[in-house]
């Protein structure tokens, strides 16, 4: 027989409420949601619930006091038992083991709305009002549910537990698990005079306007979560979560890469021939001008450090990469091809004689 009072760290004169308090400190110590990388924080978590099973009942600890005559197997026949346990201190947890169901009122669904930003935008960060429509809790309530200034009535069917035992008929024969109470929802206590502004639901519907902080550095398909600001939850529920999902609109300027843009700079001829300044264009930044050498190719790419879009939630920026794209004239006026027939002549080329247009006029 384990020793539940050194268990739950407690001294064997210790009071039900000294009990309950060292049950509820472990229980959250070493739940198993708490302590996802370790998996004997289960096993642990067991034994605490199983020492609260019996200690916590003054019943099941006067037998377990004379000296365990009784069997403690008989208490975990099935999870239920832990479970409910569980349930009676962690209404709406979920429990990762045993079939059991969260108990408590149902949560609020969460809401996704779609911004649209300009890359400007996304490069420097903006507070941008979102609208839209909501279940939110019922201010004349405060989201009981119940008229102002009436108590809510402990549920007769849980006993104000908030959930019910019920069997299941499984493949390994008759299992206990609990289960939502369906006649208060979960809440352990009913209303006995529904609030008139919502009808008992603890919520209205209504249009909600949120001022949304979106960061420096947002990609195209961001998404960003605003926990407990979707639809308001049934009544004594937690809310749902708001999604807002950011779309940047294309700047035919750039195209972006992560943090990195690209940015097409057409260059004449001449200018990438002779060399030239050249005018860029920077997200949120005056232009800059920078030089292209004599004799620079066609696809060369310069590199303006730290000129791309800042890293979203790290330090830094990402670079402008600026590709040349040499313009090759369509049409010249007379003078321009005077020059041009020049230019080939001394650079020993051979044009056609005529020019040749793509498209017959
Ligand atoms: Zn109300
Ligand atoms: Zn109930």
């Amino acid at each position: 027989m384990p020793d539940y009072y050194d268990i739950l760290g407690v001294d064997r004169d210790a009071g039900q409420d000294e009990i309950k308090k060292a049950f509820r400190r472990l229980a959250r110590e070493t739940h198993p949601d708490a302590n996802p990388d370790d998996p004997s924080a289960e096993h642990r978590f067991r034994e605490v619930a199983e020492a609260y099973e019996v200690l916590g009942d003054p019943d099941r600890r006067a037998a377990y006091d004379r000296g365990g005559s009784f069997d403690p197997a008989d208490l975990f026949a099935s999870f239920g038992g832990i479970d409910e346990v569980l349930a009676r201190f962690f209404g709406g947890a979920g429990f990762p083991f045993g079939g059991g169901v969260a108990a408590g009122p149902a949560q609020g669904e969460d809401i996704g709305v779609a911004v649209a930003i300009t890359l400007e935008e996304a490069a420097s960060g903006i507070d941008r009002e979102v609208s839209f429509r909501a279940k939110v809790r019922c201010g004349t309530c405060e989201g009981s549910g119940s008229a102002p200034g009436v108590d809510l009535e402990s549920c007769e069917r849980c006993g104000g537990q908030g959930s019910v035992r019920v069997t299941r008929q499984t493949f390994l024969g008759t299992t206990m698990a609990i289960a939502p109470c369906d006649h208060c929802r979960g809440r352990g206590r009913t209303i006995v005079e529904p609030c008139s502004e919502c009808a008992g639901s603890g919520s209205i519907a209504d249009e909600v306007t949120i001022d949304v902080a979106i960061p420096a550095g947002v990609d195209d398909g961001t998404r960003i979560r605003l926990a407990g600001k979707g639809q308001a939850g049934d009544a004594g529920g937690r809310s749902g979560d708001l999604y807002v999902q950011i779309a940047v609109e294309p700047d035919t300027r750039f195209e972006r890469h992560g943090a990195d843009l690209v940015h097409r700079a057409r260059v004449g001829l001449a200018e990438a021939t002779l060399g030239a300044e050249i005018e860029i264009p920077l997200v949120g930044e005056e232009p800059m001008t920078i030089d292209v050498p004599a004799g620079t190719q066609p696809g060369t790419v310069f590199k303006l450090s730290r000129k791309g879009m800042p890293r979203l939630q790290r330090r830094g920026r990402g670079d402008l990469l600026v590709e040349v794209a040499v313009e090759v004239p369509s049409a010249l006026d007379a003078d321009a091809e005077a020059a041009l027939r020049a230019y080939a002549e001394a650079a020993g080329e051979s044009p056609a004689p005529g020019r040749r247009s793509r498209r017959r006029s």
